[in-house]
């Protein structure tokens, strides 16, 4: 590597994804009272607000001082008791990881094993639905988009499933690097619990583990038996209602958050789903018209807008471009991981991101392909970026329901600068 790398890192992983100059200055606070009459003026309207991002008029939203993981817990352990089944679908490393998290907590597993680049396997889950006559699981998982393998699942097909089989299970979706990118529905698909963080589409640092808590959901937690201390949400329930958590809040990150809110709502959240889409359309036509390479996803239903994951050649390991990438091109590629490890590399587009940024990206990519034998054509993948995004509409204008403008009604307010 160079003694000294000048200009940016370009920061492509699949989160933490690019903080805005805006919300980083929103993080530089003096430290104050959590528990001065001013404060819940904050944490109030963040947790309002977050709402409108998981599209959710009932049930409430929960922030812990954690990651996306620590949310994963607490959605099983305040709803489910030990030995309660689950039903769960594994294809890629996130969705294992959960599934991991359920087993070591004690709860009964029944998983569907799906080969990686497909995604939540619909029709199997009816049928196993179906065939529970006696309702003994209490939970279906699934995972709106698998960050490790680029697919995005049909979240309003799982609650169908749910629907066809009459099932009451409760629903929990991990939408940790689908929130505020792809389009999520908390009350429309009657999803029960939505597990997220902060450092993807929420475009601040890791830190916060995000919760959203349907009302179904909710009546679940007092008869729920996993022991549970730090992330009870009974403890939060009642210290949230005066605006307060019951231990220290992770203040600079409550004010990182009540911006990037702000930069959320100023956009739209139509729009910044749109933009996705047209971003992630580029980069295919980067990796597939371009370089003639491969996506993980299996079909173009799969096809996620956050994340793409790149088959690399035989007899090349995807390790070594994403090594070259970052130690010659100051490019942070995102890693195989598991059983993928050194068959992909990925290439995160979604938070803060525009055309040239992404092609930077793809230049850079191109370049370490090249560097380790793949044998792509110098500059076909901007190429072929290009011709799609400057032939196509960054925000299709469509029409927008009724529901869609309650939701992007503007923030609650501007605390902090
Ligand atoms: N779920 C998905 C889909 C993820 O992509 C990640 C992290 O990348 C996680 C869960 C775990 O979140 P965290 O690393 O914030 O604990």
């Amino acid at each position: 590597m160079r003694s000294r790398m000048a200009g940016r890192n370009f920061l492509f992983v699949p989160g933490p994804t690019n903080v805005p100059d805006r919300v980083q200055r929103a993080m530089m606070v003096a430290m104050e009272d959590h528990r001065s009459s001013k404060f819940p003026e904050l944490s109030t309207s963040v947790l309002n607000d977050l709402k409108k991002v998981f599209k959710a008029a009932s049930g409430q939203v929960f922030i812990f001082p954690s990651s996306g993981t620590g949310a994963w817990e607490a959605a099983l352990t305040n709803t489910l008791s030990p030995g309660d089944k689950i039903l769960a679908a594994r294809f890629g490393q996130f969705s294992h990881l959960w599934i991991d998290m359920a087993q070591r907590l004690g709860f009964d597993v029944e998983v569907v094993e799906v080969e990686w680049g497909e995604g939540v396997p619909l029709g199997r889950y009816e049928e196993i639905l179906r065939a529970d006559k006696r309702h003994q699981i209490k939970g279906v998982l699934a995972c709106h988009n698998e960050t490790a393998t680029g697919v995005t699942s049909d979240i309003a097909g799982v609650r169908k499933a749910l629907d066809a089989a009459n099932h009451p299970a409760l629903l929990f979706v991990d939408a940790v690097s689908s929130l505020v990118s792809i389009d999520f529905r908390m009350d429309e698909w009657r999803v029960d619990l939505a597990v997220s963080g902060s450092q993807k589409g929420l475009m601040l640092p890791a830190g916060l583990g995000i919760l959203s808590v349907s009302q179904k959901a909710l009546s679940a937690v007092a008869d729920a038996k996993s022991r549970r201390c730090y992330f009870d949400l009974a403890d939060m329930i009642k210290a949230n209602a005066a605006g307060y958590f019951p231990y220290t809040p992770a203040l600079p990150m409550l004010y990182g958050l009540r911006e990037s809110l702000n930069i959320i709502f100023e956009e739209g959240l139509e729009e910044i789903f749109s933009r996705h889409n047209y971003l992630a359309e580029g980069v295919r036509a980067a990796i597939t018209a371009g370089w003639r390479l491969k996506l993980c996803a299996k079909e173009p239903k799969w096809y996620s807008d956050t994340v793409s994951a790149i088959v690399v050649p035989e007899g090349i390991n995807a390790a070594h471009v994403i090594d070259v990438a970052f130690r010659r091109y100051n490019l942070a590629l995102g890693a195989g991981l598991s059983k993928v490890a050194g068959k992909v590399f990925r290439i995160g587009h979604l938070g803060d991101l525009n055309e040239l940024m992404l092609m930077g990206a793809i230049a850079g990519a191109e370049m370490a392909m090249m560097d380790v034998g793949i044998k792509v054509t110098a500059g076909s993948g901007v190429a072929a970026a290009s011709e799609y995004w400057r032939s196509h509409d960054p925000i299709p204008r469509k029409k927008v329901s009724q529901d869609e403008q309650f939701y992007e009604s503007h923030s609650t307010g501007s605390i902090h600068g």
